[in-house]
């Protein structure tokens, strides 16, 4: 069972209504967003009897959205007044990790790879497919993909995400900052969302003025698609400190030469304010430099404060294609940032889409790679893909600690390798002390029963029916 709670306000269904209908490209795709019900949302006071990646087994009190107490399981500490509510889950049998955060989306493109099929797999091709296929979307079918992604990666235990957005060349520029300014709004119960919008070098800066003014959070863009990459990293961090608002740019997605984007980026940011938004999303290039040139590299981001996302999934798609032997991995050298002192953290980038086909929008598949094809070890890859994410999007600690704030994964698993290699299914989600989502594996019959008809029977797994 998938559960999901919405928010409650004007315009927006009740816990329980159907979730709106998908376009179609998305419906032909097969893919449904997680349907909500009458249960989600509901304040959690205390999970009993849950585990901890040190191995304890305790119970997690929760008020206000926080932490408040982690004790051993059963050990009443309270005087004899019971947990601080009535709302007990049990977490017998499950691990109580922080919920992921997902610092790296484009949820405008998300579940488009059924309508947009690219004729190559490289990033020219990806691009090419993506502007034919955007200029027939309106903000209403890019809406339906970016709510049901978002849906999907709130399933999975992520409660938090910053998504990148289009500005588009025909039409209205802005439709999709405008329908990821509505997901905001609908999952403002169940989700962090940061909105940061792709400026591109064509766009004026009066259109990066407008889709601040309305919504979006922070200056994003991929400078070295322009002409003068160095060039337009100053034109956009201009930008932002114009608008007083951070960035989170794209930077060195490629694997060949120095475009002179890493300085420019690093120099300019260096002397903002303690706590004000500067990431570098990708930076594959730097894993192509030698150790001395990596550890440069650590220092000069560490320094102005960046925070570097790494993006196994899509990266290990597109890049590297060009090369037939010693093929390279497009990742930056995440354990050298590391121990330079960086701010690291990672996510998927894209999900089904014309830059990559696959992915589950699932944290832990994300983690698994970062163990498979950045060689960490299982703890520094889960770090990434929670508190080190949480970190580069600015939010406040989370997690099954006193003080924090009570975003939470529960995953049915007696440890960390548990978690990683097998992705258990059976997962409760809480956002701020809320459920936000619980799910479970069942076991079925497949058999006809002496009166069914394969004519009668679906040719489809239930969850891959269309939404109704
Ligand atoms: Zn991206």
């Amino acid at each position: 069972m998938d559960t999901l709670t919405r928010q409650r306000g004007e315009g927006s269904p009740e816990p329980g209504a159907a979730a709106p209908r998908l376009d179609g490209a998305t419906a032909r795709s097969g893919i449904t967003a997680p349907e909500p019900d009458g249960t989600a949302g509901r304040q959690v006071d205390r999970i009993a009897g849950v585990g901890l990646l040190d191995g304890r087994v305790v119970d997690v009190d929760i008020a206000g959205g926080v932490v408040v107490a982690v004790t051993d399981a059963g050990v009443d500490t309270t005087g004899g007044s019971g947990p601080v509510g009535p709302a007990v889950i049990d977490g017998r049998g499950y691990m109580a990790l922080t919920a992921p955060a997902e610092p790296h989306a484009h949820l405008d493109k998300a579940l488009s790879w059924g309508a947009t099929r690219p004729p190559g797999c490289d990033l020219g091709a990806a691009i090419d497919a993506w502007r034919a296929f955007a200029v027939t979307v309106d903000e209403d079918e890019i809406h339906g993909r970016a709510l049901a992604a978002a849906r999907r990666l709130v399933a999975s235990g992520t409660t938090a995400v910053r998504t990148h957005v289009d500005l588009h060349r025909e039409g209205d520029p802005l439709r999709g900052v405008r329908a990821m300014v509505r997901v905001r709004d609908e999952l403002a119960d169940v989700l962090d969302l940061q909105i940061a919008v792709m400026v591109r070098d064509e766009d004026p800066a009066e259109r990066a003025r407008d889709a601040i003014a309305a919504g979006a959070d922070l200056i994003g863009g991929a400078p070295h698609i322009a002409p003068d990459t160095a060039a337009e990293t100053h034109r956009l961090i201009d930008l932002a400190e114009e608008l007083g608002v951070g960035v989170d740019l794209h930077v060195d997605e490629f694997l060949d030469g120095d475009h002179g984007m890493l300085t420019a980026f690093t120099d300019r940011v260096a002397s903002w304010e303690p706590g004000r938004i500067r990431t570098a999303g990708h930076c594959c290039r730097i894993g192509t430099m030698d150790a001395s040139g990596q550890s440069a590299a650590a220092t000069a981001l560490s320094g102005a404060g960046v925070g570097v996302v790494t993006l196994p999934v899509t990266n290990l798609y597109l890049q590297g294609r060009a090369e037939c032997t010693s093929t390279p991995r497009g990742l930056p050298p995440v354990r050298a940032l590391l121990d330079g002192g960086v701010t690291v953290g990672a996510g998927a980038d894209n999900v089904r889409d014309p830059f990559n086909p696959v992915g589950r929008s699932d944290a832990i598949e994300t983690a698994m790679l970062l163990v498979i094809a950045a060689h960490l070890d299982m703890d520094t890859a889960w770090h990434l893909v929670t508190d080190g994410a949480r970190d580069v999007m600015g939010l406040p600690p989370a997690g099954p600690a006193p003080g924090r704030r009570a975003d939470l994964l529960l995953v049915r698993a007696s440890g960390l390798d548990d978690v990683i290699a097998d992705a258990p299914v059976d997962r409760i989600v809480l956002r701020a002390g809320r459920m936000v989502s619980a799910r479970a594996s069942v076991l079925v019959d497949p058999f006809l029963t002496q009166t069914s008809t394969l004519t009668q029977a679906s040719t489809h797994p239930p969850d891959l029916q269309e939404a109704p």
